[in-house]
């Protein structure tokens, strides 16, 4: 089997509302927009979702 099948990966985008740090990663089952995530690792903020997209690849 050679065909090409596209499949769409979702991924969550994780922003800092106060330093602006942003990163990329795999959406993973729970993620709400807007959600607080984490700590900053840069600075005191707190980071949260401030996107979930998906893209399509082909393979
Ligand atoms: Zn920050």
């Amino acid at each position: 089997m050679f065909s090409k099948e596209k499949i769409t990966v979702a991924y969550t985008l994780e922003k800092c509302e106060k330093c602006g740090m942003q990163k990329k990663r795999k959406f993973s089952e729970g993620d709400v927009l807007f959600a607080e995530i984490s700590k900053c690792p840069s600075c005191d903020g707190m980071t949260v979702i401030d996107k979930i997209f998906g893209e399509t690849i082909e393979q």
